[in-house]
């Protein structure tokens, strides 16, 4: 089968396709023809073994993923050879023609989504879900502010936000994701590049309920001042450090809590999925698909996902 591969540790220039023996599968795992693969920002870090992040070589990167079961392990119930999934991570790596599932990470995928859809939901889907609802306990009329919204997980918050009801604001970086955002039904879009974006709800009446961050140590000391009283920010994605005034938390009784897709166990993702089922499938929760790449484009993708001016999701085509 066809499979990108990177035999060390570095950049995305060094990732290449290679005609490799198809994997085997034992008894708890199941083998899965991918369609499609999401690419998110965390493929690159484990590509580049930054973060924290380590693997073994020669790397197939893709955690996200969807496709048709190919063949299932005879102690695994519940999945049936042809069935459409998707999945939130998998064990050989999914920027490949074929990848080993693994059957607490992968889900029945809606009828109404293509498999494109399908590889947009698993990291940014269930992390959206954790942070606003599982971390940050967001609820109906609530007031929410998804800061850094353009991408794979902003949007996603924004139309779960927006499908249970709260009163959704979000910040964009450029006009095309501003649009984007206008385009999802968000009325008041913020531009997160101007340092002053926040003025306007830094008092406790206009503060935010809740803020799901994707850039924390860039705004996590001006959130703080944006918050309602009781307000809490969900720390979902950080590159870096960030100094704050613990006051500013003490006088609004607030709190910061962070949000890691790696802790969740499998009963939490195996309810996330069932909750968001039939939100993809009525239509209430529909992925961007930015643009598609082939195999062969890997490593532009991979470029492509840490450029500013995101407008929904990445992934690779697999024909
Ligand atoms: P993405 O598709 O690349 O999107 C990045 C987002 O960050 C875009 O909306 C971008 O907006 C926004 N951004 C850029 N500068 C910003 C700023 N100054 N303030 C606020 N937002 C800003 O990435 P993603 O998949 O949505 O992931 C977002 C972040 O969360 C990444 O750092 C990722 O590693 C992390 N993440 C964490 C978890 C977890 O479990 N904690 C799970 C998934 C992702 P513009 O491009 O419009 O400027």
């Amino acid at each position: 089968m066809k499979s990108v591969q990177i035999q060390n540790y570095g950049p995305a220039s060094e990732l290449s396709v290679e005609n490799i023996a198809t994997p085997t599968i034992n008894a708890d795992q199941l083998l899965i023809a991918v369609k499609a693969a999401g690419v998110n920002p965390v493929d690159t870090y484990i590509r580049s073994g930054t973060n924290n992040y380590t693997t073994s070589f020669p790397h197939t990167p893709g955690l996200d993923g969807a496709g048709i079961i190919d063949a299932v392990g005879d102690n695994i119930k519940g999945f049936h050879v042809g069935q459409r999934v998707y999945f939130s991570r998998n064990l050989s790596g999914s920027s490949a023609e074929f990848a080993i599932g693994i059957p607490t990470h992968t889900f029945p995928l809606a009828d109404t989504l293509s498999y494109e859809e399908g590889a947009c939901l698993g990291i940014p889907y269930t992390t959206a879900h954790r942070a606003l609802l599982g971390r940050a306990n967001a609820k109906t009329g609530e007031k929410v502010l998804v800061h850094g919204a353009t991408g794979a997980v902003g949007i996603a918050t924004v139309q779960l936000a927006r499908a249970m009801g709260m009163e959704v604001i979000a910040s964009a970086g450029t006009e095309e994701g501003k649009a984007l955002l206008e385009s999802q039904g968000v009325q008041t879009v913020l531009d997160h590049t101007q340092a002053d974006h926040l003025a306007p709800y830094q008092t406790l009446d206009q503060g935010f309920d809740v803020i799901i961050e994707m850039l924390a140590n860039h705004n996590l000391d001006q959130d703080l001042k944006a918050l309602a009283f009781g307000g809490r920010v969900a720390v979902v994605g950080n590159r870096g450090t960030v100094e704050i005034n613990p006051r500013d938390l003490m006088a609004r009784d607030a709190a910061v809590m962070g949000v890691a897709l790696a802790n969740i166990k499998p009963a939490e993702l195996s309810l996330i999925a069932k909750s968001l089922y039939p939100l993809l499938n009525g239509g209430l929760l529909k992925p961007v698909v930015r643009k598609t790449y082939s195999l062969e484009e890997t490593s532009q993708a991979h470029e492509d996902v840490l450029k500013s001016g995101a407008q929904g999701n990445l992934i690779i085509k697999i024909d």
